[in-house]
């Protein structure tokens, strides 16, 4: 059987999305992949259809125990054999699972990574017993610490290359910034690993960003049109989801809380009342929508600020699988940063701390963004795409543009004449030819020092903000992250391109998220 035939007859698809065909192509040539795809993209297709079609068992790693259920009872529907090994099930259902295993036949066995390379677990020797024919890592992200989902187990799966030395490794995730992708080749050893990335660009999801006032009139009036459609609403605490969802019952909507402190059983009632529709609405904390596959989620609102972009990102994933036009709308106070920032404090972990504040800083500007929301959040994940998406605020909004080709010029040889080397905060004062002490000597020597004292300070910030979120310049990832050029400053240095930016009294009316500040 071929791939596509196998797509048609097993998951009853017509053809692949994105580039699963090539990745499943070069896991039947035995070669280790990465795979990146967004949420909802299709990754468990690249490994589920190989194991139908390789001779033998495919395991996959998995972190979420109740996931695993949900994944094996739709292979199962779909006629491939399929179980998973957990702490939930009795010791007869164990063995009975063994037993199938000895004899061939079961085609995917989930795992969870503890299971695996647990103290006294004798599950690896029986596996190295079997004709294993794959390995499928899902969430590999789980064993970077630049990601924001950090698991310690996952560090284990570093020994699996050991252990199954000839068999091909597939490592998958929604979310891997430069980073977290180094990370995931070096720690699992993939074998001259093939790395697919696709395009994490969501088309039907438009995104937007409010500044937070009356927080619950400004979602009813986005409901309001809504009424009848699913959606997820994020708030940072447990509390909070459950006097929300008790706010919002009282207006006649059909929602329900979802957060890590619920009973299970609870949990799982409201999971499945929200896939059959029976409720419309989930008031979460980001406990809830890993892995949970409801196609027709409308809209995805956040009333707090998310911690980090990758977050923030697989979290309004989960609107519109379908396909259809969908909605991201995230609520701003400058007040919820300052909040998020002593969480992000790691103790004892300077460089942990750092990083979370980096990400939450990156989120922030995000927020603040004067730009393409998407051309931003796909530069986060390494992708380039052309500004002026037709479907974000700001692309849908009408600002007054100005002509800003010498502003940006004098930014950008601001940056060439401090040779590369210092932070946006020293580049502004720089720039205005601050008194400040911490400006050098040799730099106030420069016929560049002062040349933009004319404009203020914060629509500095804002501009070398949106020259790097345009790609004019970048921010490197170094503990003191510096502004340097990139391939498209020399045609704004050479006056052979123009740049554009937003004129500052309109976006004020637009954004005045700020003035809290
Ligand atoms: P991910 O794990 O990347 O978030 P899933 O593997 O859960 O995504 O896939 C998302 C949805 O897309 C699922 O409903 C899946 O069945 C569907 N899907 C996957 N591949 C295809 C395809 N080639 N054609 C149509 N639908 C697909
Ligand atoms: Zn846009």
């Amino acid at each position: 059987m071929t791939p596509i035939q196998a797509l048609q007859k097993y998951f009853g698809y017509s053809a692949f999305r994105h580039r699963q065909e090539e990745i499943i192509q070069h896991i039947l040539d035995k070669k280790d992949v990465l795979t990146l795809m967004p949420t909802g993209g299709g990754k468990s297709l690249c490994y589920q259809l190989p194991a139908v079609l390789l001779n033998g068992l495919t395991i996959v790693i998995s972190p979420l125990i109740a996931l695993m259920k949900d994944q094996v009872d739709a292979l199962n529907v779909n006629g491939i054999p399929a179980a998973f090994i957990n702490s939930s099930q009795s010791t007869q259902e164990q063995i009975d699972i063994s037993t199938r295993l000895k004899n061939n036949q079961l085609k995917l066995l989930y795992l969870a990574p503890e299971r695996l390379f647990g103290k006294e677990s004798k599950l690896m020797d029986f596996l190295k017993t079997l004709p294993v024919a794959l390995i499928a890592i899902d969430e590999a992200h789980c064993i970077s610490h630049w990601g924001h989902d950090f698991r310690p187990e996952y560090l284990m799966l570093a020994g699996l290359k050991t252990e199954f030395p000839k068999v091909p490794v597939i490592a998958l995730t929604a979310t891997a910034d430069k980073l977290t992708k180094k990370d995931i080749l070096e720690k699992l050893n993939l074998k001259n690993p093939e790395v697919f990335i696709s395009s994490f660009n969501r088309e039907n999801i438009t995104y937007r960003v409010t500044p937070k006032r009356n927080s619950f009139n400004q979602l009813l009036a986005f409901l309001n049109d809504r009424r009848d459609e699913s959606g997820i609403i994020y708030c940072l605490s447990r509390k909070s989801t459950e006097s929300l969802a008790a706010d919002l019952k009282e207006e006649g909507f059909l929602a329900d809380a979802y957060h890590a402190g619920l009973p299970n059983e609870v949990k799982a009632r409201t999971q499945e009342a929200f896939l059959r529709d029976d409720v419309r609405i989930i008031v979460a904390t980001i406990a809830f929508g890993m892995g949970i596959n409801k196609s027709n989620v409308r809209y995805v609102v956040h009333m707090d600020l998310p911690k980090n972009i990758e977050g923030y990102y697989q979290e309004t994933g989960r609107a519109g699988r379908d396909g259809l036009p969908s909605d991201a709308l995230l609520l701003f106070s400058p007040g919820d940063a300052v909040k998020l920032k002593q969480f992000a404090m790691v103790e004892d972990n300077p460089d942990q701390s750092r990083i979370m504040l980096k990400k939450l800083d990156d989120m922030v500007t995000y927020c603040q963004l004067h730009a393409c929301r998407r051309q931003f959040l796909l530069k986060y994940f390494d992708e380039d795409f052309p500004p002026n998406c037709g479907s974000c605020d700001f692309c849908l909004t009408e600002f007054i543009r100005f002509d800003a080709t010498l502003i940006a010029q004098k930014a950008l040889s601001a940056v060439v004449r401090l040779k590369e080397r210092f932070g946006a905060a020293y580049v502004v004062d720089f720039l205005r030819g601050s008194k400040n002490q911490n400006i050098r000597e040799e730099h106030k020597q420069l016929k560049t020092y002062g040349i933009g004292a004319d404009i203020s300070k914060p629509d500095w910030q804002r501009y070398l903000r949106e020259l790097t979120a345009m790609g004019y310049l970048q921010v490197t990832d170094d503990m003191y992250p510096v502004l340097k050029l990139t391939q498209k400053s020399e045609a704004v240095l050479k006056g052979l391109e123009k740049v554009e930016l937003v004129a500052t009294e309109t976006v004020e009316e637009q954004h005045p998220a700020t003035e809290a500040l």
